[in-house]
């Protein structure tokens, strides 16, 4: 199957040559001009790469890459003109893959695709499978999915998949994540439980994480959906 290439770019003589370039490389691309278009189309279409170039209209390269870091992996070459740009970026942790300055060579920009599409594959290019919790940001992902928890959530959720397997006590959760020995409510627990749910429901409607335990409290538990059933 060929591989999609989405270029970013706004400038039309310069797309053109990339087009043309990659298709010759066996690749299918997809041009869109517009910052705003970029994000919901990588949504709706996984591409196999996205050479995004970082001035465009509306929004920036960099915001662009920070977004689509929310919900996938896919690789990314950044384009930029000034060559002093591509340290301040890669300083930043833009998310980017790879960099090139412009002006390039195509010839140069399809050898960096094949390489970072050599680098990132084995599943680099699709989401990450599983829950992944970063404390530094107070950040959950599930399969690639930000969830968008408060902290408290994300507390509770942490503490909760820590314990895989194990029936938590509402007693148990509330320590977790009111550590100052405030007095809530069990249903303070159930109420952030239930918000916790929704989330995880909205990234990945197949996954039913946390379990009720009639009386006891809950109980997290991660099962792999993604193994076709066999006949
Ligand atoms: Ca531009």
């Amino acid at each position: 199957m060929m591989q999609t290439i989405l270029i970013v770019e706004d400038e039309p003589k310069l797309a053109e040559v990339l087009r043309d370039y990659l298709r010759h490389a066996g690749f299918k691309t997809f041009w869109i001009v517009s910052g705003s278009a970029a994000v919901p189309w990588v949504r709706e279409h996984a591409p196999a790469l996205i050479l995004l170039d970082l001035m465009l209209p509306e929004r920036n390269g960099l915001e662009i890459c920070r977004d689509i870091r929310t919900f996938s992996s896919v690789p990314i070459i950044m384009i930029t003109a000034r060559i002093e740009e591509i340290d301040r970026l890669q300083g930043l942790e833009s998310g980017a893959d790879d960099y090139i300055c412009k002006p390039f060579s195509p010839r140069e920009v399809v050898a960096r695709v094949r390489a970072v599409l050599r680098r990132t594959e084995g599943g680099a290019s699709s989401p990450p499978v599983g829950l992944i919790m970063d404390q530094s940001r107070y950040q959950a992902t599930l399969n690639g999915h930000d969830l968008g928890l408060t902290a408290v959530e994300f507390n509770l959720l942490q503490f909760l998949s820590s314990k895989t397997g194990q029936v938590c006590t509402r007693q148990q959760l509330m320590d977790s994540i009111y550590p100052d020995e405030r007095i809530v409510s069990d249903r303070t627990i159930d109420s952030h439980i239930k918000k916790l749910r929704k989330k995880i429901a909205l990234a990945n409607a197949n996954a039913e994480v946390i379990h009720s335990i009639y009386g006891v409290g809950y109980k997290f538990e991660l099962q792999e959906e993604s193994m076709p059933l066999s006949a």
